[in-house]
């Protein structure tokens, strides 16, 4: 029997490539306009690097990460986001001795085990940002902004920015305790996993999924409502900034996010075009991270987008492939053929196009993949056309043909095929 891919783990077909390539080059040239560079960092890590971020009772270290000891016995997980592995490349090398703030996008596959349905997968792609080294609210609503921009950019329709305050520990503390005594009285109605959050990681209720447990969060004491001074102001002029760069937003108390290291602000951009999984790309304010993997004292801030879920968002069109000036050559007998193929990967070098026919079928064969290809021109090769010193060019599109001599061919060519 043929070996199939993993569940929730997808091949990606030449025929929607360019929906990914379109949505790869707009975030390229958007985020290199806000001073954003690209970082490349590994797909694997070691295994503590996101217990450690991320939280250990979060849902991705406790029940998604692919984890596994390598040969050497060594804990290694797939990476299931990208934020702990750029701070751990900044800090490995250093990154933080470069004056000022730094800014980075990376690419690339992302890897949980969750139950996969339409926009969940196993392994999904994301686009991250980060932003290391400023702690002012201005930096917040300019990355929110950005991610605006590219959803605009990209015609996603129908974004909605919910934005929300996590605090910082101290104002976070106090509340972990009256969310815990409000979860002590309705403890018996909480689902399994629930049970155990409330006493492990109280705020982790909130990304709960079960009808139930979504009913008793609604009624729960909110961070928003609990925030100490200086987190309340903060949150204050992120959304002053907002109102500068005229971003509609919504505030959403009951947005926490599922990763730990989150303070202050948190933002995701949702659409009701996705059913369940309505998070287009989500992000916020880490001020401690960079401290707790061992690096200097430096804020941060960022976001991740997930690709699949622009994909299934764009347009139709969107990305469909640009036509090209793509010539086919055909060839008919032995000698043509050896005379196309050079012909072929000489015009190829010289920058066009070029398909050709490798197994000697006939003209109407070779024409029709021709017509298949969208190819705009047909040089047909014949060993009588040879003899005469010539080949025959047809304008797909004009259906005209004309003889074109074989001395200075591809000159001619590259001249008529501009
Ligand atoms: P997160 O890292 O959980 O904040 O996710 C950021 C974005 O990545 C989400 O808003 C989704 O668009 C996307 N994402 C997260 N998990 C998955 C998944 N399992 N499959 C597809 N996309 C995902």
């Amino acid at each position: 029997m043929a070996i199939k891919a993993v569940k929730g783990i997808n091949d990606i077909l030449p025929n929607v490539v360019g929906r990914w390539q379109l949505v790869e080059s707009v975030a390229r040239r958007i985020f290199s306009n806000f001073g954003f560079q690209e970082i490349r960092i590994p797909i694997l890590e070691k295994t503590e690097l996101f217990a450690r971020s991320i939280g250990e009772t979060t849902d991705i270290v406790e029940k998604e990460m692919y984890t596994f000891p390598d040969r050497n016995g060594q804990l290694l997980t797939l990476r299931p986001e990208a934020t702990a592995s750029v701070v751990r490349a900044f800090i490995q090398h250093k990154l933080h001795l470069e004056p000022g703030m730094r800014k980075f996008y990376t690419m690339g596959p992302m890897f949980r085990h969750e139950r996969p349905q339409k926009g969940r997968y196993r392994q999904f792609h994301q686009i991250d940002v980060e932003v290391f080294g400023v702690d002012d609210p201005m930096i917040d609503a300019e990355v929110i902004y950005m991610l605006l921009v590219y959803l605009q950019e990209l015609k996603l329709p129908d974004i909605k920015m919910h934005i929300n305050s996590m605090g910082c520990p101290d104002c976070r503390l106090p509340f972990r305790q009256s969310l815990a005594d409000y979860l002590e009285g309705v403890s018996d109605k909480l689902c399994s996993d629930c049970q155990r959050r409330r006493r492990t990681n109280p705020l982790r209720i909130f990304d709960c999924k079960v009808d139930s447990c979504g009913k008793l969060v609604d009624e729960a004491p909110v961070l928003l409502e609990h925030l100490c001074h200086e987190c309340g102001e903060n949150f204050q002029s992120v959304q002053d900034n907002l109102h500068s760069l005229a971003v509609a937003y919504t505030i959403d108390p009951l947005l926490v996010r599922g990763l730990d290291y989150y303070t202050r602000t948190t933002f995701e951009a949702i659409t009701p075009h996705l059913g369940a999984q309505d998070a287009v790309g989500g992000g916020g304010r880490y001020d401690g991270l960079m401290k707790v993997l061992g690096g200097p004292d430096l804020p941060g801030t960022g976001f991740a987008i997930g690709m699949e879920r622009l994909i299934l968002l764009l347009d139709d069109k969107a990305g469909a492939p640009k036509e090209r000036n793509r010539l086919f050559v055909a060839c008919l007998g032995e000698e043509a053929k050896s005379r196309g193929f050079s012909l072929a990967q000489e015009l190829r070098v010289s920058g066009l196009s070029v398909e050709m026919d490798y197994e000697s079928k006939s003209l109407k064969a070779q024409m029709r993949r021709a017509d298949k290809l969208a190819s705009t021109h047909v040089l047909i090769v014949g060993d009588d056309e040879l003899a005469k010193g010539a080949a025959l060019l047809r304008d797909m599109e004009a259906s005209s043909q004309e003889e074109i001599p074989l001395e200075g061919l591809v000159e001619q060519l590259l001249g008529r095929m501009k």
